[in-house]
């Protein structure tokens, strides 16, 4: 085991104490939150695997950085220390600094797109698709098939399908497609790489056609480290050269620094071209704050400027990487089964495997999160029928192809043993899935992201809030979770 997970590679200085919510309070807190992990208050949470998201531990570095902030309003020290880290380690020249990465994805659109824009993408991500197409424009999903496989091993499941954007360029014309968004990691395709190789085919593909690549680099450091370990001939290089060797591919960025760079908030624009960073300057103070700030604190910025200089030293990002791998294998050796290969941020279970007997109009990921939640104070979150909505259409429940759980890791918050903790409840709740009979039910609906705020209820009685077995069918989950 020891060598499938590196150590820690950082001492704990400052704790947070954390308490495991008895069984009954766990019963009355997911009741109370509609059998919805994303309504539980985070006091009855033991180990929260939400989000990898502004969640992560800073370093002392950064906490010392915060304090010797410049809070000035106009032309802060922290800001340009900021400029000067975007420039040195991820190599454009303008910086343009915003509140979190959907602010840069707000100015980015405004600045780019027109009505009748079409922006290609290695697939979707909310916040980035709702500013296309609000400003006009139609994303188009141009990743490769095996993206949306979950069985497939494919090492760069984040690629870009070469042939699709050459035909969609066609189609629409060179002049209709402001840029091509190139998401590394891919986030909904639960951390999936995009190669250097594939990377430069698109380069190639777009400097034909004059078109621009910007990088949604939220996760760029983790998908260096992926080349690192998985594409041939970059094994010798350190992730900050492969990191610099990405952005040399493409010409801008937007960034939420709630990823890698370790911060709570925060995240910035960046760019080569000078008309743009102009037009990005314009904006940012109407939507953001002055250009030196851009609605971060001066202490935000100074942690997004350290954070940056963490996320790329080797240990650090091989031991967060790791840790995710680690969780996955224990929950594989098991027989749990997980979404493959295992991305650099998450762990996605399966939930229509673990729990067989659940109809999908009893949603087994949201039974499953809550069971989870249940058995151990873990919380995590639905990706799944839930989350995908009606079909607008036709107002049917859509039924994605995957039902999944996600186990999301926080960077440098939790350690080996939580990790330890959480594999043994997902096996524990596993070995019973046949057991759980009965899934859950609406009982308020929201109309729009109806994940977030739905309720819901069981469908049948459960017991100590477990699903009760349907009659006949074995009452081991009772003793088990009990
Ligand atoms: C989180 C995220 C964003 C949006 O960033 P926020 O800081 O949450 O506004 C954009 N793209 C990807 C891939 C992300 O993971």
């Amino acid at each position: 085991m020891s060598q499938r997970y590196p150590a820690e590679p950082w001492r704990i200085k400052m704790v947070e104490p954390i308490t495991i919510p008895t069984r009954e309070e766990r019963e009355h807190a997911i009741r109370n939150a509609g059998y919805n992990t994303c309504l539980l208050r985070s006091e009855d949470v033991y180990i929260d695997l939400y989000t990898d998201s502004g969640i992560n531990a800073m370093s002392d570095r950064q906490w010392a950085a915060m304090m010797t902030a410049d809070e000035a309003y106009a032309g802060s020290s922290s800001f340009y220390r900021l400029e000067a880290a975007v420039q040195e380690y991820y190599g454009y020249p303008h910086v343009v600094p915003v509140h979190q990465g959907r602010g840069a994805e707000n100015i980015l659109s405004r600045s780019l797109i027109r009505p009748g824009s079409h922006i290609p993408g290695n697939m979707y991500f909310t916040t980035t698709r709702i500013h296309q197409e609000l400003n006009g424009g139609t994303f188009h999903d141009v990743i490769i098939s095996e993206a949306h496989d979950p069985f497939s091993d494919h090492p760069f499941k984040g690629n870009v399908d070469i042939d699709a954007l050459e035909n969609l360029i066609q189609e629409v014309g060179a002049d209709a497609i402001p840029y091509v968004s190139v998401a590394a990691t891919v986030n909904l395709a639960g951390g999936q790489p995009i190669s250097l190789a594939n990377l430069a085919e698109v380069r190639e593909l777009t400097n034909r056609y004059g078109i621009s690549i910007i990088l949604d680099a939220a996760r760029a450091v983790e998908n260096a480290w992926f080349i690192k370990q998985r594409e041939p001939g970059w094994s010798g290089h350190s992730v900050a050269q492969i990191l610099k060797e990405m952005c040399a591919l493409t010409d801008g960025a937007a960034m939420s620094a709630k990823k890698d760079s370790y911060a709570n908030v925060g995240g910035w624009l960046a760019m080569r071209d000078p008309e743009l960073a102009e037009k990005a300057r314009n904006l940012v103070v109407v939507y953001e704050g002055l250009h030196t700030y851009g609605g971060m604190a001066g202490r935000d910025l100074a942690a997004v400027a350290q954070g940056i200089v963490d996320s790329v030293q080797e240990d650090n990002i091989r031991a967060r990487v790791e840790q995710v791998a680690y969780l996955a294998g224990c929950l594989q050796d098991a027989g749990v089964p997980v979404v493959q290969p295992v991305g650099g941020h998450a762990v996605f279970l399966d939930a229509t495997a673990v729990l067989p007997e659940i109809p999908r109009a009893e949603f087994p990921a949201q039974t499953l999160a809550a069971v989870l939640y249940l058995d151990s104070g873990i919380r995590s979150i639905e990706r799944g029928a839930v989350s995908a909505g009606r079909d607008p259409a036709t107002g049917e429940n859509r039924y994605p192809k995957l039902e999944l759980v996600r186990l999301t890791i926080p960077r440098r918050v939790y350690t080996q043993s939580h990790m330890d903790i959480v594999a043994d409840s997902v096996i524990r709740v596993a070995k019973q899935g046949k057991a759980i009979t009965n899934g859950l039910r609406f009982v308020h609906e929201p109309e729009a992201l109806r994940f977030f705020q739905g309720r819901f209820e069981p469908v049948a009685q459960w017991q100590h809030g477990v699903p009760a077995p349907r009659p006949g069918a074995s009452d081991l989950i009772l003793q088990e979770l009990s």
